[in-house]
This record gives structure tokens, C-alpha cells and sequence, in this order.
């Protein structure tokens, strides 16, 4: 297991300076990006790339997303400490534990069962308890609707309409759209039963939503 040493912790105070100079506002998302050991997510020997700005390989063609990527998604939530939030894409399992950071009730979906394993055994190992679901998460989680906010964390087609719908009133749906080469990244709030806004942000990269509302591979 990995330990957090005081070198550790300054190296992401390092990155959070990094973060706040591109622009991340979010106090609450900068603390939580201060407080989890990114390191823990990383074989011993890439350790150095840690606590770089960058997107590193987990395995299964699939990445842990870049810290900033990370920050932006979470500071486009406006996520608040009630908020019951779904995430699309659990990975690593590091964007999870910077959502629970802010929020207890966090639901997760991992279509690539290799990496769910992996990452509930270290949400066991660490008690953490987020609820943890194995399967194609590209049309959400119905079963646990409606979301204060949903945020996907893989490259999709289109908007599924299916996610909006999952949203409370109020609610915000946050999603890289694109095709795969890039994604712009968007928010979507509802702001009655009906009625809902669409807000288009920065291009990003991210692998590909695969399930029935996403790459349908
Ligand atoms: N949030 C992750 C983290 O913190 O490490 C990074 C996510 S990675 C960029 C995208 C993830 O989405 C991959 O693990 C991939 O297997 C997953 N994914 C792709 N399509 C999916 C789907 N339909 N349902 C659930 N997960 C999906």
C-alpha cells in the first residue's frame, strides 16, 4: 500500500497553485484536489507522473483524466456538500474520491469491469463508500433517479436524452460532446420539468463513451 508523506502533500499543493493559474476558481474542488493522494492511484514505478498536469494510462485502453479536467468538470458542477451526484466513467476511482470529498452521496458506473474491480477494492480499501454500479452507464442509472447533478467522464456522440431526464429540477448534467478526435465540453441545467439550458464550454479529449447512448462499441 502507499503511504502520503509531507512530500506528497506539497507536491499537490504545487498542482492546486498550477490549477488556481488556469483558472479554477472552486474552493471546494481545489481542496478536495489538495487532499486526495493522487499518488495512490498509480503503479509504484510511474509514481513521478502523479502530480503532473496530464492524463496517465489505467489500463483497458482507459486513463485517469488530467487533474485540470478533473477540476474543470467538478467547477462546472457548482457542486454543493447535499447534492446527490452521479458519475458516468468511474476509472481509477480518483475523480470519485474528489466528488465525495464534497458531496457523500456519490453514485458511480464503470462499463469495463476489469477497472470496476479495481476500483471498488480501493474505495474498500480506503472505506470509502460511494455506490458503486458495474455496467453501461451511457443511458445513467433510472433505477436511482432522479441526480442533483450527473457528470460523464468519457467522449459522447450526442447528448443522451436519457441522462436530462434524470436531472431534479435545478439539476446539472455536465458532458464532453464531440466526435473522437475532440469534445467540447457542456453543461446542461434544468430549469423546470421541461425547460433546460445548454451551455458549450472549452475543446477537450477524452476516450470514448462506449453503451447504447454512446460509441456502441
Ligand atoms: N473518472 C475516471 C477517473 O477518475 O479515473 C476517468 C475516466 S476515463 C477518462 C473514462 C471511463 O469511462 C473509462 O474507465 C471507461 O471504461 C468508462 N466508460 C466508457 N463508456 C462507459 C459507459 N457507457 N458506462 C460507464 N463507463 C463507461
Amino acid at each position: 500500500m502507499h503511504t502520503d508523506t509531507y512530500r506528497h502533500k506539497g507536491m499537490r499543493k504545487v498542482l492546486v497553485k498550477l490549477l488556481r493559474e488556469k483558472g479554477i476558481k472552486d474552493e471546494r474542488v481545489l481542496q478536495a484536489i489538495a487532499t486526495v493522494p493522487r499518488h495512490f492511484f498509480f503503479e509504484k514505478m510511474f509514481l513521478e507522473h502523479a502530480y503532473q498536469d496530464k492524463a496517465f494510462p489505467i489500463g483497458e485502453g482507459q486513463t485517469i483524466s488530467q487533474p485540470y479536467t478533473v477540476a474543470y468538470q467538478t467547477e462546472l458542477l457548482e457542486l454543493q456538500p447535499t447534492d446527490k451526484v452521479l458519475e458516468i466513467g468511474t476509472g481509477s476511482g480518483y475523480q470519485c474520491c474528489i466528488l465525495l470529498e464534497i458531496t457523500p452521496q456519490v453514485y458511480t458506473i464503470e462499463y469495463n469491469e476489469v477497472l470496476f474491480r479495481k476500483a471498488l477494492h480501493y474505495f474498500r480499501l480506503h472505506h470509502l463508500n460511494p455506490h458503486t454500479y458495474c455496467g453501461d452507464g451511457s443511458e445513467g442509472l433510472p433505477e436511482e433517479a432522479p441526480f442533483d447533478k450527473i457528470l460523464v467522464t468519457a467522449g459522447a456522440p450526442v447528448i443522451p436524452k436519457s441522462l436530462i431526464g434524470q436531472l431534479k429540477v435545478g439539476g446539472a448534467l455536465v458532458i464532453p460532446v464531440g466526435d473522437e478526435q475532440s469534445q467540447k465540453m457542456v453543461r446542461v441545467v434544468r430549469e423546470t420539468e421541461d425547460e433546460f439550458t445548454r451551455e458549450v464550454f472549452a475543446d477537450f479529449k477524452f476516450v470514448p463513451l462506449l453503451g447504447k447512448s454512446g460509441w456502441n462499441k
